[in-house]
């Protein structure tokens, strides 16, 4: 896929903050809301010290401790983090017997998606990145930022719900040679990155964009702003 390859050479090999362990990579999640990775990376890891990622340690650390440590991990009430995160634990204990990964392997694709969707903050994309990263799916994966650069390129149109547009993000992935695990997550953490760091949201930077030759958005934008 020539954007990719274009990204590549401009950014070299983005870095994949999240855990590869399923169960972990939920919990990453839900121990913070619309922080950035470092501070999102600082109250995984001081949750991962002092009590583990571990549905049962989870469980007996009980709410308040949760509470405690997820507290500086952004703006939505600490309180409603922990129940999150004891949510996933129960969760986890419930429908895959503590071991998420074991589940998902023993379950066939339709079962591993409708496994990993009961978990708090997992619709399809994170359920597709969960996949992905855990080496138990090679199918494609975006997130909202490389969803929003593709539709910026013209590749995918923007559609009256993000679930249509997801699906057609990940529809031209697959039809445009991203065809190995390796390359959907190559895919995955470069247009990532891009969306973050260049063609932000609000305020994109076309002038140093590698890809506004060929980008349709780059000429038109300032004037309409896309909410992908
Ligand atoms: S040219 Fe602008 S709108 Fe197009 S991909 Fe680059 S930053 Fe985004």
């Amino acid at each position: 896929m020539t954007t990719v390859a274009a990204l590549r050479a401009c950014y070299g090999k983005a870095e994949h903050a999240e855990p590869s362990d399923p169960f972990a990579a939920i919990v990453w999640e839900n121990v913070a809301y619309l922080v950035d990775d470092e501070r999102r990376r600082r109250v995984f890891e001081r949750l991962q010290r002092d009590v583990g990622i571990d549905p049962d340690r989870l469980l007996a650390a009980g709410p308040a401790r949760i509470e405690t440590i997820v507290a500086p991990g952004g703006g939505m009430q600490p309180s409603r983090r922990a129940d999150k995160v004891l949510e996933c634990a129960r969760i986890a204990m419930e429908c895959a017997g503590g071991d998420l990964r074991a589940a998902l392997k023993a379950s066939d694709e339709r079962g591993r998606r409708t496994l990993l969707k009961r978990f708090p903050g997992i619709a399809d994309p994170g359920a597709d990145k969960v996949l992905l990263f855990s080496g138990l799916s090679g199918r494609p994966a975006l997130e909202s930022n490389g969803l929003r650069v593709l539709v910026r390129l013209g590749h995918v149109r923007e559609r009256a719900s993000y679930s249509a547009t997801y699906r057609d993000g990940i529809a031209f992935l697959s039809s445009s040679g991203v065809a190995t695990a390796s390359e959907a997550k190559l895919a995955f953490d470069l247009l990532r990155l891009h969306g973050r760091e260049t063609c932000t949201r609000t305020k994109p930077s076309c002038g140093r964009c590698v890809l506004r030759a060929t980008c349709p958005s780059a000429r038109t934008f300032g004037s309409t702003v896309s909410r992908a």
